[in-house]
């Protein structure tokens, strides 16, 4: 019998996934609170507001982003994908809120020959110092060293570090670059040089691609289109479920609960103790037995249930950070008219207490006006100290609005929620921390396999997939 802890995306998707593997035996999930979904969780304000306190928006690309569209198939949610597409506004035009002004992210070849705000010189200047700055064997580094490195302080500060806070409200100075530019950074220890490398290999690949096209044309069968293909076809930039992506979680735990699974609701998990033969596991005074463990817990909270018997792997998995970020949905009537954009980022040294500001209507379009505003992250504490009132958040985010936007009129729904410890930051060193987890787990023999967010990537595909490969490995 295998317990899987943890009932958010991550959790829900291994016992998913482990159903399918029948070396793992029957499985049990427990999870500490009253609901099922972890961060993903969407409100509906009574003016029909969407609100999501959590993920919105998921990209299509790669390996993982292809496994959760064969997941949300396979559940039969696809006739909710909300699909937006690489030439939809909400793709193209990303605003950057730098000197009291909002920006948008240049997508044209004007800003390489023109010193074009924010920027302070003609981004082909930054592309010559790159091609020409010797590079520096490294393992790794923060993504701000790097990209300062390579492409000057000006890209560092206004285009990396706000783009940072929008993936893992954190700060660029400290998230590993291995973590999230690796192939930028292994092209550039490569090749010695991000433009050199690319340009290599994309001489490379389009000498593979011409070969491959007809092969793939031949395969394709047009009436029979999955999301993956269509979200090919269609070019999607990223996606939603209409009417929230909580529903993804919820259809989760429908099909597990039709399919027998055993789910124990607010059953805090305490302490694990693991034997040659068997992985004792505490919850709520009980003590049980099981084959193994599959944790999709934050990797401070496993480290609560392992420290006793091991404080070693303990002390690895609670040098995990986290940030915690104050969420302030806002509905205002539909004429409040915002632009044709995802929404805002402000860079840190602009010194605002927000992150930046989604335009949901925008990107899902809605009966009103609906933003988010997101605060804190790796500054929270900074700005709003360690227990601020959630009025108080509300005010921050109004006012800041009103600055920005100049949105005057009050809003006509709300939510604000302080979202704890809620994104994990792959500081430097990440990727050996996660060797050294790794390697302790293999050379203890301990029956416990990882998956969540805290440790291959922060994004709701990178979980789904975690939670995959953690069921699949086992034999
Ligand atoms: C504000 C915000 C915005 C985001 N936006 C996006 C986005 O737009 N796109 C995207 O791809 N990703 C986004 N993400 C990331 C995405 O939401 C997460 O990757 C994903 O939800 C993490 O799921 P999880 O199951 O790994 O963890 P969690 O959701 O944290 O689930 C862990 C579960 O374990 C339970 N638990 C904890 N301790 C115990 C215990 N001792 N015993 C039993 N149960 C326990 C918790 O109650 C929880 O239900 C966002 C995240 C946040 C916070």
């Amino acid at each position: 019998m295998t317990a899987i802890l943890g009932g958010g995306l991550s959790g829900l998707s291994a016992a998913y996934y482990a159903l399918e593997n029948p070396k793992l035996g029957s499985v049990v999930l427990y999870e500490a609170t009253n609901r099922l979904g972890g961060w993903v969780w969407t409100k509906k304000s009574p003016n029909g507001g969407i609100f999501e306190q959590g993920p919105r928006t998921i990209r299509p690309h790669g390996d993982p982003g292809k496994n959760t569209l064969k997941l949300v198939d396979a559940l039969k949610l696809d006739h909710k994908i909300l699909s937006i597409p690489v030439n939809h506004p909400a793709a193209i035009n990303r605003l950057i809120y730098i000197d009291k002004k909002l920006h948008v992210l240049p997508i044209s070849l004007k800003p390489l020959f023109r010193t074009c705000p924010p920027f302070k010189r003609p981004l082909l200047k930054a592309i010559w110092n790159e091609l020409n700055t010797p590079s520096i064997t490294l393992i790794d580094e923060s993504v701000y060293d790097f990209i300062e490195r390579r492409l000057g302080k000006d890209i560092a500060d206004n285009v990396i570090s706000p783009i940072i806070c929008g993936i893992c409200a954190g700060d660029a100075k400290q998230i590993s670059v291995n973590f999230l530019m690796p192939k930028l950074f292994q092209i550039e220890q490569m090749h010695g040089s991000i433009f050199k490398g690319l340009l290599k290999e994309r001489m490379i690949n389009s000498g593979r691609k011409t070969k491959m096209t007809p092969n793939k044309m031949a395969l394709k069968h047009p009436l029979d289109m999955d999301s993956v293909d269509r979200a090919v076809k269609e070019k999607w930039a990223i996606w939603t479920l209409e009417g929230g992506l909580e529903q993804l979680p919820q259809k989760l735990a429908d099909d597990l609960y039709s399919r027998d699974v055993n789910i124990h609701m607010e059953s805090e998990c305490q302490e694990l103790t693991f034997h040659s033969d068997c992985v004792e596991l505490k919850s709520g005074g009980e003590t049980k037995k099981f084959e193994r463990i599959i944790s999709s817990l934050p990797a401070k909270n496993l480290a609560a249930l392992v420290k006793k018997q091991h404080p070693d792997l303990a002390s690895e998995l609670e040098g995990i950070p986290t940030v915690t970020v104050g969420i302030v949905n806002l509905e205002f009537p539909r004429e409040v008219v915002v632009g044709d954009a995802f929404g805002f980022l402000v860079p840190p040294q602009e010194g605002l207490p927000i992150l930046g500001t989604i335009f949901d209507s925008c990107v899902s379009p809605q009966e009103n006006t609906v933003f988010t505003v997101m605060l804190g992250g790796a500054w929270f504490e900074e700005y709003f100290g360690t227990n601020p009132s959630e009025e108080h958040l509300l005010k921050v985010a109004l006012e800041q609005l009103r600055t920005i936007l100049n949105i005057v009129v009050p809003p006509i729904g709300s939510n604000v929620s302080i979202l704890r410890n809620c994104i994990p930051q792959y500081i430097v060193g990440h990727e050996v921390r996660m060797n050294r987890i790794k390697n302790y787990i293999e050379e203890h023999k301990i029956p416990l396999g990882l998956c969540g967010s805290s440790y291959e990537g922060v994004g709701v595909n990178d979980v789904i997939l975690s939670a995959k490969n953690a069921v699949s490995n086992i034999n």
